[in-house]
């Protein structure tokens, strides 16, 4: 294929201080990121102590291709780079977002960059923002460009391609947009673009169009607005509040939000779409998690893409927000080459399941624009969920979806299960290749009902 590179004007968008509504929103205290509540089951596995430098290894069982995935590693981490920060320092979600990695001079004190990665933090024309915690960058190969976790958040050179398929806004969000930063595109659902800021960048986001933008001053009159929206429109009765990422929001923002659309009396369901528990584990805090759990029904969609990404600190964030009685669910995109075989799949699906996560979705990669290098084909995916059909647990299997572009929604891509009738007989291949007879015209079943029995 012939790939014109194609530079494009740099868009000097990354942040470099936490938004300003955490400065609006009260500061939470020293002792309101302490452990104080421990999870009233224990988490995987139970005999590790969480809280202790000591603890050595999680994951001896999982051939991960990073060493940084232990507590120790962690610390020798802090100490290398961060030389005098503390471990509750570190441990505190605020110093973390205000630590964030921001430019090529910063990152290259921990990774040996390559050419294209410097090109693209530094010589401009990253379209998406740039920012990673100190915890994610502490999870990074520093030698290997390839580490699936460091394809996910350092930009490279591919970022400056634009394919003729690309899209600004894949999805048409903006088409059923009604007020600012709320979609309604689905009868009885909306949702609610709460904030565009995120503690760590992907570089496959479907809303690169947004994210990064520093507008949190704005937010007060346009969460009013959507409020409003939602109030006049009884026919909506789940809302999903995502981004960027709400979970980056103070806890007294995201309760201003979670308490007004509790209090709509048709409002039966509310949703959270966050990374948060595998970039910026320190934020699920107690205090965050006691105010979350007085607006159940509440459910959260996890964002993970690798098995690397479950450290103790994730798998014991994901603990806190499942014994605060919210149900987990999970989003993964299938990425070239960070997730994109059977064996990472099923690795990340496990991981998730020992964390309280229930897989929910596998998405194919929007065309975002610069992201196509990202992109697989939509037979791999199928092929990924044939190898987990009938050879994993039913819950380790998410669905396969593609976000359909213009705005279509989410179809589910299934592998074909039917393979013909014989007579009244469905035919049906099972996970073997194997087939298999379903009667499906007895006197009493079917489509048809018989009273003269
Ligand atoms: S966390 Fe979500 S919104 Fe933020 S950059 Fe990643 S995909 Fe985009």
């Amino acid at each position: 294929m012939n790939k014109t590179v194609r530079k494009v004007a740099y868009a000097a968008t990354a942040l470099v201080s936490p938004p300003v509504y955490d400065r609006v929103f009260t500061s939470e205290t020293q002792s309101d990121i302490e452990d104080v509540e421990p999870p009233s089951r224990p988490v995987y596995p139970s005999s590790i102590d969480y809280t202790s430098e000591n603890v050595t290894n999680l994951s001896l069982s999982l051939p991960l291709k990073s060493e940084r995935t232990t507590v120790t590693s962690r610390t020798l981490f802090r100490k290398n780079y961060y030389p005098g920060v503390t471990k509750k320092e570190w441990d505190d979600w605020r110093w973390q977002l205000t630590h964030r990695i921001t430019r090529a001079d910063e990152l290259s004190r921990m990774l040996k960059l390559s050419g294209g990665e410097l090109q693209a933090i530094s010589g401009g024309g990253n379209l998406l923002p740039f920012a990673i915690t100190p915890y994610y960058a502490s999870l990074l190969d520093p030698d290997n460009p390839s580490d699936p976790l460091r394809l996910t958040v350092v930009p490279t050179a591919n970022e400056f391609y634009i394919d003729p398929s690309d899209m600004i806004d894949p999805l048409c969000e903006e088409h059923d947009e009604v007020t600012p930063g709320l979609i309604h595109r689905y009868p009885d659902r909306v949702l609610f673009l709460a904030t565009s800021f995120c503690s760590t960048y992907c570089r496959y986001c479907t809303r690169s169009r947004i994210v990064g933008e520093n507008k949190s001053e704005e937010c007060g009159d346009k969460w009013s607005k959507a409020i409003n929206y939602i109030k006049t429109h009884t026919e909506i009765r789940d809302v999903l509040i995502s981004g960027g990422d709400p979970l980056t929001l103070p806890d007294e923002a995201l309760e201003n939000i979670l308490s007004r659309v509790r209090a709509i009396p048709h409002i039966e369901f509310i949703r959270i779409g966050t990374k948060v528990p595998t970039v910026l584990p320190q934020r699920i805090t107690t205090k965050l998690t006691r105010m979350l759990r007085k607006y159940h029904p509440l459910f959260i969609s996890v964002h993970a893409a690798h098995a690397a990404e479950f450290t103790p600190e994730a798998v014991k964030a994901c603990a806190r927000l499942a014994d605060a009685g919210i149900p987990l669910g999970s989003q993964t995109v299938l990425l070239k080459g960070v997730n994109d075989n059977l064996a990472d799949i099923k690795r990340l699906m496990h991981k998730l399941l020992m964390s309280r996560v229930r897989p929910y979705y596998m998405y194919q990669c929007d065309p975002v624009r610069g992201t196509s290098h990202f992109r697989t084909s939509v037979a791999k995916g199928l092929e990924i969920i044939s190898g987990l059909r009938g050879f994993t647990s039913g819950y380790a299997i998410p669905t396969f979806v593609i976000d359909s572009p213009g705005g279509g929604g989410k179809v589910p891509v299934n592998v074909n299960s039917i393979c013909g009738t014989d007579g009244d007989d469905l035919l049906l291949i099972n996970y073997e290749g194997k087939v298999f007879r379903y009667p499906q015209n007895s006197a009493l079943s079917g489509d048809s009902v018989r009273n003269d029995l």
